[in-house]
């Protein structure tokens, strides 16, 4: 656990904040005004770099591992994101995976994993979240998808399943949650320069590149820049949406 100064700025939530599009959340959000709380799920070289250039904006920060796909570590880490900071104001549900194979081929294990990483943690974290939000009647929630999830992607029934199914559970959250004031909104991102487009084959890159409209890969801070939009006051009308932000691929 990595953790400096405390204060009353508003505090945003993270998932997957190490790296890629979780990172450039927290540097967005930062620089707008919030502490960040932000978890990863394994030690690895860079695992904190997130954390280091957060303490050279000279925002709070509070870091720590939590799988979001486990229920209790899920609560451990708002709970101690709460008491650390006294408050939350935004969750960013980030942290996702790919297990990509044909159906025929795709391992019983490559479906729960895709599944629990991307869904079911959003149910685990925003079940906490809005309860917190709820009493104070003010939050918001941004749950990062994919076009996967918009329009279905060969050899990605696992992720297409759980990226739509948290664009089902953002439209029925929203509506739940709007009379108490807490707004529920979905980003879903084309291909974005990160980790996970880095496994793409050369080959399948081009091809993505000639399918997208503006000619080439968005990159994390394009994708942050509508997720600090969202939870911000700006944002203050909107709930129950979901924005792409993938350079035109799918209009
Ligand atoms: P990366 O692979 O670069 O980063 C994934 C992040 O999620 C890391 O911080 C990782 O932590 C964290 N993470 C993974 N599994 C868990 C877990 N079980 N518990 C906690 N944290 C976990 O991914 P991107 O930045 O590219 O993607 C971020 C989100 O955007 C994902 O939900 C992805 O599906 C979505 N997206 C990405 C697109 C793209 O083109 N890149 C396109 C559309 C959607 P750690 O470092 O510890 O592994």
């Amino acid at each position: 656990m990595h953790t400096f100064s405390e204060t009353a700025r508003p505090v945003a939530l993270i998932t997957g904040g190490s790296r890629g599009i979780g990172q450039a959340i927290c540097v967005a959000l930062a620089a707008a005004g919030y502490s960040i709380a932000y978890c990863y799920n394994t030690e690895r070289a860079g695992s904190h770099a997130t954390h280091q250039m957060l303490e050279e904006m000279g925002v709070p920060a509070f870091a720590m591992q939590c799988n979001v796909s486990d229920a209790d570590a899920c609560e451990h880490f708002f709970k101690s994101a709460l008491t650390h900071f006294g408050r939350v104001d935004a969750l960013v549900n980030n942290a996702g995976i790919t297990r990509d194979a044909p159906l025929l081929a795709m391992s019983n294990d490559a479906w729960s994993a895709v599944l629990d990483t991307n869904l079911t943690s959003v149910f685990n974290l925003s079940r906490l979240a809005a309860f917190h939000f709820i009493k104070r009647k003010a939050g918001a929630i941004v749950n990062i998808s994919s076009i996967a999830g918009v329009f279905g992607n060969a050899t990605q029934t696992n992720y297409s399943a759980a990226k739509a199914g948290m664009i089902g559970f953002t439209r029925a959250l929203a509506k739940e949650i709007a009379p108490y004031g807490v707004r529920v909104n979905a980003v879903a991102p084309g291909f974005i320069e990160s980790d996970m487009t880095a496994a793409l084959s050369e080959k399948a890159a081009a091809d993505a590149n000639r399918r997208i409209p503006l000619g080439r890969f968005g990159t994390a801070p394009e994708v942050a820049a509508m997720v600090r939009f969202l939870v911000s006051d700006e944002g203050s009308y909107i709930t129950g949406q979901v924005f792409q932000v993938d350079g035109g691929l799918v209009i």
